[in-house]
């Protein structure tokens, strides 16, 4: 019988190819106390589903048919034991290669195909975990993960995993090794859902939460959490240890290891979280926690770019009630998601992440614009990058803003928040100044 009971992920770049697969493989082969495996598709693979879903030609669908199914098949071609895995790797091929016919794809059908690619990955694991130790099993996470119909970003029904994990998974896991899908659920008749892009976290989370278990284990690229991100600050260093409520304010603000909301189903148990790379298991990764042991004023400090200063000015604000929420009312309705709020009497101040990416996303259309001029004056500043403060306390700390805003005299300063999160203190600079202020931020507080 297992000691604990461990639920470990391991993401897109730890499943890479056989090489890949056989270090994590032996990450879980050297603990026995991991009984849950959670596995994303094979890196690059949801993303080709992806496009095989919008293209519109079929010679287009067959090409990318055919990278998928040689990338899989080059992975089983150098297992012991190719045999044991051929026959079911070529169900799941053979269900995608039906849809290479199919020109126009249906939300259902995408999610159908997206499914495919950690089906594959799990297979394919499943066998290389057996090269090291025999006995383990894969699991069909749609058995569990009980979810709406909302196709492509699915809501999971929290009581119905819990019920069907009981069943299902809760004894299966003491007997033996189990390996299933991230991402991947069905709704209760059985249709095939998926969690939404990089939803292999949440799976894990969510069967963390169901099995009660006493870690999750998020297996990565990179080897932990930093002070600051490495590329601007050779100096960064490793996290131990950091409490969810600052994880959450360092997701957001910037560092992109985890999304926050992935780990809400941890946080409800309180169950510890490992975040370690899968390249270098020997190197300490970060353990994210609800109590830190210790709890530093400042743990980290994030940078997020593309910041878009929205500010709106009247004088109709001036002891009126309403005005807020007719300002809101607009941006709703145009789905602009709003950062950061400061204001005056007269004036509101907003931060928009303006990702360059996707153009679509928090675009200030002149119909918006327009809108918002019909009862505000509207200013528009753009290059901003937010620089966050992450750590303890913050607001209930004296004599902090002398240092924090002592040490970046030379910069201009252009919004400032605190005071909301007791975990957070940040502000806005001119994009090109952002990378000095997080250097010098670094050495003032963490590197003292
Ligand atoms: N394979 C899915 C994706 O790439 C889910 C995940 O890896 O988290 O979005
Ligand atoms: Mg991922």
């Amino acid at each position: 019988m297992p000691d604990l009971i461990k639920v470990a992920k391991f993401g897109g770049t730890s499943m890479a190819d056989a090489e890949a697969m056989r270090r994590s493989a032996q990450i879980v082969a050297n603990d026995p106390d991991k009984r849950l495996i959670v596995v994303s598709a094979t890196s690059g693979t949801t993303n080709h589903l992806t496009s095989f879903c919008e293209s519109v030609t079929i010679p287009e669908k067959e090409e990318l048919f055919r990278t998928i199914q040689k990338k899989h098949t080059d992975i089983c071609n150098e297992l012991q034991h190719p045999e044991n895995v051929r026959k079911k790797l070529d169900d799941v091929l053979n269900e995608l290669r039906k849809y290479t016919k199919i020109q126009v794809i249906g939300a259902r059908e995408k999610d159908a195909i997206l499914s495919c690619g950690e089906r594959l990955s799990s297979l394919l694991f499943t066998e290389i975990v057996n090269e090291a130790e025999s006995g383990a099993t894969w699991f069909d996470a749609r058995d569990v993960i009980i979810t709406d119909d909302a196709h492509g970003n699915a809501e999971p029904d929290i009581k119905e995993i819990e019920n069907r994990s009981a069943v299902k998974l809760r004894n299966l896991v003491k007997e033996k090794r189990v390996i299933t899908q991230g991402f991947v659920g069905s709704t209760p008749e059985g249709e095939t859902t998926t969690l939404g892009r990089g939803g292999s976290d949440y799976s894990a989370a969510l069967f963390a939460e169901a099995l009660n278990a006493d870690v999750l284990e998020i297996w990565t690229d990179v080897t932990a959490i930093y002070t600051t991100d490495p590329r601007i600050e050779p100096n960064a260093k490793p996290i131990t240890e950091i409490s969810f409520d600052e994880a959450a304010e360092l997701s957001v603000f910037g560092a992109k290891v985890l999304h926050p909301a992935t780990l809400k189903p941890a946080i409800r148990k309180s169950i510890k979280v490992y975040v370690g790379s899968s390249f270098h298991p020997d190197q300490p990764g970060t353990w994210i926690v609800k109590e830190t042991s210790e709890k530093p004023v400042i743990r980290a400090i994030s940078l997020r770019r593309n910041q878009t200063l929205l500010t709106v000015h009247s004088l109709d604000m001036l002891h009126r009630h309403g005005y807020l929420a007719r300002l809101f009312e607009v941006l709703s309705k145009y789905k602009i998601s709003v950062d950061l709020v400061t204001t005056s009497e007269v004036s509101v101040s907003m931060t928009l992440d303006t990702d360059v990416q996707s153009a679509e996303r928090n675009h200030l259309s002149e119909k918006v614009l327009n809108e918002l001029r019909s009862f505000c004056d509207v200013n528009i500043e753009k290059n901003l990058a937010l620089v966050a403060l992450v750590g303890n306390n913050l607001h209930a700390t004296a004599g902090l803003s002398g240092p924090v805003f002592g040490a970046l005299q030379e910069t201009n300063i252009r919004l400032i928040c605190h005071g909301a999160s007791s975990h957070n203190l940040c502000f806005l600079v001119d994009e090109t100044k952002a990378e000095d202020a997080v250097r010098t931020l670094h050495q003032t507080f963490i590197n003292k």
